[in-house]
């Protein structure tokens, strides 16, 4: 269940050996974050890389490998993914990328207000949401700043743009179901989670082992008990005919994201089919508005003709 997407990153400091800890988390229908695989690395070279994820490839179902799998900028887990498994997208987090474009190019802006300015035109480029609308952005950032800030086109455009765009502009992730994730937070949140649980940062692994453990237990009670909740929530908002067929079979946060849709179609603020990139059908795997349009009026009239 649930291996549509898979958020992978390691951390440091959780035990006496100084090995990383590769963490691998998934997300559940009701949205929450799963620890899916724990693996201690001796090093992270793509021959450790590759051992853990062929190892982690055994316990997935054959006919259910990840849809996605979303990384930081880790060259030697780039690699592996390739061919470890080839049939999956890879996004690189966009968090990370940022993160890495402020350290590396605040040297060059004399002023902290022309970094700012540089950064949220960076931000722009990112959430491109067509391939056109992108090359548009991005040839602005070339005209503007290759001037007087050539070492920051050199660096954004030899460093991210050019090799790794499909992996982190919405113009290209966006074609992929990876339900909301274009970042790692998902992981970075569990492993602070995780460390609550260990306390120590030099305990042997048994002691990792038992945080791990105690940690799992109160994952699975706590996502037991929101499929629990999901299933008898039952909110007058989804008692229209619309919900009918999925009332009881989907979970309550996928209803609530349709119901979004349904409000931008009712408030008449959506893109027409022709003009939408289908972000919420490719990358939610849920109708867009223009769609739930269509279900309503054709079950309305249903609804008339057998009500
Ligand atoms: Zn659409």
């Amino acid at each position: 269940m649930f291996s549509n997407v898979f958020l992978l990153d390691c951390t440091y400091k959780t035990n006496r050996y100084k090995m990383p800890l590769l963490s691998i988390v998934g997300m559940t229908s009701t949205q929450q974050s799963f620890f899916s695989a724990f693996v201690f690395l001796s090093n992270e070279t793509e021959d450790s890389y590759k051992w853990a994820l062929e190892h982690f490839k055994t316990i997935l179902h054959q006919n259910s490998l990840p849809l996605v799998l979303v990384t930081d900028r880790e060259l030697a887990l780039l690699n592996v993914i390739k061919v470890v498994f080839p049939t999956s997208k890879h996004i690189l987090c966009q968090v990370h990328i940022h993160r890495n474009v402020l350290a590396n190019c605040k040297k060059y802006f004399k002023e902290g207000k022309e970094c700012e300015k540089f950064l949220g035109v960076w931000q722009r480029l990112v959430e491109a949401r067509t391939e056109n609308e992108f090359y548009m952005r991005y040839n602005a950032i070339i005209s503007s700043y290759s001037g007087y800030y050539p070492k920051v086109v050199a660096y954004v455009s030899g460093t991210w743009v050019e090799p790794y765009k499909e992996f982190f502009v919405s113009a290209w992730i966006d074609k992929y179901l990876h339900l909301g994730n274009s970042t790692t937070n998902r992981v970075e949140g569990g492993h602070n989670h995780l460390k609550k649980f260990l306390e120590v940062s030099i305990g042997t692994l048994n002691t990792v082992w038992r945080a791990f453990d105690q940690m799992i237990t109160l994952q699975h009670t706590e996502i037991r008990r929101a499929f629990g909740h999901s299933s008898i929530q039952m909110s007058t908002e989804y008692k229209s005919i619309l919900y009918s067929a999925l009332v009881g079979r989907v979970s309550i946060n996928a209803l609530s994201l349709i119901r979004e849709e349904e409000k931008k179609y009712s408030s008449k603020e959506y893109p027409r089919e022709e003009d939408c990139v289908h972000t919420t059908r490719n990358t939610l795997g849920l109708p867009c508005a223009h769609e739930v349009g269509i279900y309503n009026i054709s079950l309305k009239t249903r609804h008339i003709r057998y009500g």
